[in-house]
């Protein structure tokens, strides 16, 4: 501020020359319409009307001057400060309405987008193939049976007539819980609930068994040492193979498609007797890339068959180890990897998929029950 004056003088106060309070009237007007928001505008606000603005300066000015020309300056600086709060308040209404119509834009929630929902998880696929080949037994009136994953080895080998001296009871294949000569073993295949079933329950038994199974192999594309089997076994009276036969063409078409049949393989388990390999129709080509090499089939290697799993009519002597009278009554039994079933069901080429425990390997097959 400068020193008081006592006449007026506008050429020793610059700041209330006309032109000066007009250019800094235009200055902070066209600032104000320079400004392209809301902060822009306060900036500019601070620097055209704020205390330090040219015409505040000059409105302090006017308290300096003599009281004779107080009116004529105070007048000329007043009309230029409205004239600027004016352009400041018209301003600010446009870019606060600017503000609002962008927010409502930007802001606008689009009601067709699909919800982002939390994904709920899905059963793991081996469980959801044990239920469905379990389901079409049930279907028949057979029963589910589980026994346990420990198990004697008076269960796993001795009762299904397989001898101390079998390849299968070596420590090559059967992981013993302690010690070798402990007698318990991690159960190798789920025939011990065979035996299990035909001790416990009256005749005639008709179950089907699904379950957890260990072998010391590696775990490769096509090896795990934990696995899956289902097994199905019949006793009764007048069981043949005829029926055996029946049962896995049923079984086939219940769960690959209408029509698809087995075939039975001359084979040997020490269990079973007679034995078989259980071969299953290609459900891809169903035979028609056998000898034709335009149409060659993946699935099964134009074989037309796909190796599934074994079966046999029950030895006698497994009957004996549970106390029936293999004279009077006769049975059927069967199994089959629940792994290798999935492995050509879905065309999966890494037994380690199925391990691994990858969320995203399970999802794929979703809520299929
Ligand atoms: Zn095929």
């Amino acid at each position: 501020m400068s020193a008081p004056n006592k006449e007026y003088d506008p050429v020793e106060v610059s700041a209330l020359d006309p032109a000066a309070i007009g250019s800094a009237q235009d200055a902070a007007i066209a600032a104000f319409a320079a400004a392209a928001d809301l902060d822009q505008l306060k900036a500019a606000r601070i620097e055209h009307s704020g205390d330090r603005s040219a015409l505040a300066l000059a409105n302090r000015e006017i308290g300096a001057l003599p009281p004779a020309a107080k009116a004529e300056a105070g007048q000329r600086v007043g009309k230029a400060r409205a004239a600027v709060k004016q352009a400041l308040e018209a301003r600010q209404v446009e870019l606060e309405a600017d503000r609002d119509a962008r927010v409502l834009v930007e802001e606008s929630v689009d009601v067709t987008l699909p919800v982002d929902r939390q994904p709920i998880g899905a059963r793991h696929p081996l469980s959801t193939i044990s239920e469905r080949l379990a389901d079409v037994f049930v279907a028949m009136g057979y029963e589910v049976a589980e026994g346990p994953e420990i198990e004697a080895e008076w269960f796993n080998f001795d009762a299904l007539n397989l001898a101390p001296y079998h390849p299968a009871r070596t420590m090559q294949d059967t992981f013993f819980v302690d010690s070798a000569d402990s007698g318990v073993v991690l159960r190798t295949h789920t025939s011990p609930v065979q035996i299990r079933t035909l001790l416990e329950r009256e005749l005639p038994v008709y179950v089907v068994c699904p379950g957890r199974v260990f072998r010391t192999d590696e775990l490769d594309a096509t090896h795990t040492p934990v696995f899956h089997q289902i097994e199905g076994l019949a006793v009764d009276e007048g069981i043949t193979m005829a029926d055996l036969k029946g049962t896995l063409d049923h079984l086939a078409a219940a769960v690959f498609g209408d029509g698809l049949v087995t075939r039975l393989r001359p084979s040997y388990f020490p269990f079973t007797e007679p034995s078989a390999e259980l071969d299953l129709q290609c459900f891809a080509c169903r035979g028609t890339s056998v000898n034709n090499p335009d149409a060659p089939c993946r699935t099964c290697g134009s074989e037309g068959w796909i190796e599934w799993g074994g079966c046999g009519m029950v030895n006698p002597r497994v009957l004996a180890a549970c106390g029936i009278d293999s004279e009077r009554y006769s049975g059927f039994a069967f199994g089959m990897g629940l792994e290798r079933t999935l492995m050509f069901r879905h065309d999966i080429t890494d037994m380690r998929d199925m391990v691994e425990g990858d969320m995203r390997f399970s999802a794929a097959f979703g809520m299929e029950g």
